[in-house]
């Protein structure tokens, strides 16, 4: 589903106490994502809040703005419209992107400044 081959991500999700947890999806064949099912924008009954993956930089010409696959991706998607759901990250080398629902795409902030501390990035 997305282009690349080297991409990783999840889910984020929210229990009933509010307790935030990522739902990685697996990497299937040919390195492709697959999403687990995520009916009306739930999982397991937990409501989706957002959705990311990576780019990760393997070279100069590596795209790292969300493609027009990603963008699809997150606003052809009806089970992605749920009422808590932000819209799909996209972290790159340099910048995090917002896929918003609607396609609209923005910039959010610098990666090393969002997960300074956090120490998420180095899972990835
Ligand atoms: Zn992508």
């Amino acid at each position: 589903m997305f282009s690349g081959g080297h991409e990783k991500g999840g889910f984020i999700v929210v229990d009933d106490f509010g307790f935030l947890s990522v739902a990685r999806w697996e990497k299937g064949s040919q390195n492709e994502i697959i999403l687990p099912p995520h009916r009306n924008c739930f999982i397991e009954g937990k409501a989706i809040v957002a959705s990311f993956h990576t780019h990760p930089n393997t070279g100069a010409d590596f795209q790292q703005e969300p493609s027009l696959t990603d963008v699809r991706a997150v606003r052809d998607d009806p089970d992605l419209k749920g009422e808590f759901y932000l819209g799909e990250f996209v972290v790159s080398q340099e910048d995090v992107y917002l896929i918003e629902p609607s396609g609209q795409v923005g910039v959010i902030g610098k990666t090393t400044e969002i997960f300074e501390g956090l120490k998420l990035w180095q899972q990835f």
